[in-house]
């Protein structure tokens, strides 16, 4: 592809990502599904590494989420809601351990998170009681939740100890819970969801907290916002651990890895049993373990470079997306 023909079609790709990224995380109703989204993501940025001149800052490459629904409240993130790198395959999964080993200059234990398909929350504590609750928005500023997010029970209104502490987690809905919610739709001649994902976004973006109150939601907190050592661990998986002993629901199955080919062992028995959980996963989420070594790694402008998102090939797919997935 020369040049002209580079700039054409990062032009076309980046108004298509644009539309679809709407869609998706403005309107919690998505237009293709997320292989179609993510195949033209990758189009694009493999265009942008051989023409780095065309990277330009509306391009979906450089930007993590959406807009602010109107109605909500902004809220400034103490520390940035950022997106995470995706790996699509072994090779790409090896592509990301030789880049951590060269960072950090020495063997890393990784730990191995199930990524659970919901939405990003960020809940903060004052003094050990639930103050404010927010969404990622465009990574930077948020939508205050907080009315809506306290209606899901898993979510502690005081811990165990009056820390002040922010953490972050994925709100979602059950897959009974959702197919409950659509029957009743269908009932009430109402459009369905298109997934639990869109349904957990669409229930906590409502003004209204009874909506939310109904739709039977929960949470998996999955980290500490900013210096997780701030609050006295040195790893990741302490840090877990510690949030589960104030009274956060953490999700269970997370794994520590002393080698890239237990990560892949990881990976591999989950892809096989992802249909026995009574949540939806859309793929493993890797993280370096230690807080040193992610220190030393540091960030681009839109994910940590001490953890990846392996996504899980595309499944048979719901019917009104998979018309689109089959003709885009
Ligand atoms: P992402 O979903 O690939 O990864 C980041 C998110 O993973 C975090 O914000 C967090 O919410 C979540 N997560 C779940 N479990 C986690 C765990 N254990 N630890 C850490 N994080 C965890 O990135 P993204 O920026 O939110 O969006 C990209 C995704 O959205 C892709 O899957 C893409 O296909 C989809 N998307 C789809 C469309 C569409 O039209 N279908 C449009 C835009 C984006």
């Amino acid at each position: 592809m020369d040049r002209i023909e580079a700039e054409k079609r990062v032009q076309e790709l980046t108004a298509l990502l644009n539309e679809y990224g709407h869609a998706y995380y403005v309107r919690d109703n998505p237009l293709v599904p997320d292989s179609v989204y993510d195949r033209k993501l990758q189009e694009l940025l493999a265009i942008e590494a051989e023409y780095p001149d065309l990277v330009f800052p509306d391009s979906p490459t450089q930007r993590v989420g959406g807009e602010i629904l109107p109605g909500f409240t902004k809220v400034v993130h103490e520390f940035p809601m950022l997106s995470l790198s995706n790996a699509f395959n072994e090779e790409d999964i090896r592509d990301f351990d030789r880049r951590v080993q060269a960072g950090a200059g020495k063997d890393i234990t990784y730990i191995c998170e199930l990524k659970i398909d919901g939405l990003a929350v960020s809940l903060k504590y004052d003094n050990g009681a639930f103050s404010q609750g927010a969404t990622r928005g465009d990574g930077t500023v948020g939508e205050d939740i907080t009315s809506n997010l306290k209606t899901i029970h898993a979510i502690p209104l005081k811990l165990a100890e009056p820390v002040t502490i922010e953490v972050r987690g994925e709100a979602y809905m059950p897959k009974r819970s959702f197919m409950r919610l659509n029957e009743l739709r269908d009932e009430n001649g109402e459009e369905p969801f298109a997934n639990p994902r869109n349904a957990a976004a669409g229930s906590l973006r409502q003004l209204d907290p009874k909506i939310a109150a109904s739709r039977n939601l929960s949470v998996f907190i999955y980290g500490v916002g900013g210096d997780g050592s701030a609050y006295g661990q040195d790893s990741h998986s302490d840090s877990l651990d510690y949030l589960a002993s104030l009274g956060f629901e953490t999700n269970s199955s997370s794994k520590r890895c002393k080698s890239i080919e237990e990560v892949i062992d990881y990976i591999e028995s989950w892809q096989q049993r992802r249909q026995d959980l009574d949540y939806e996963i859309d793929g493993i989420v890797i993280k370096v373990d230690g807080y040193e070594d992610q220190e030393q790694l540091g960030f681009t402008a839109k994910s940590p470079r001490w953890a990846t998102a392996y996504k899980f090939p595309a499944e048979e797919v719901h019917s009104r997306l998979l018309d689109i997935e089959l003709s885009v």
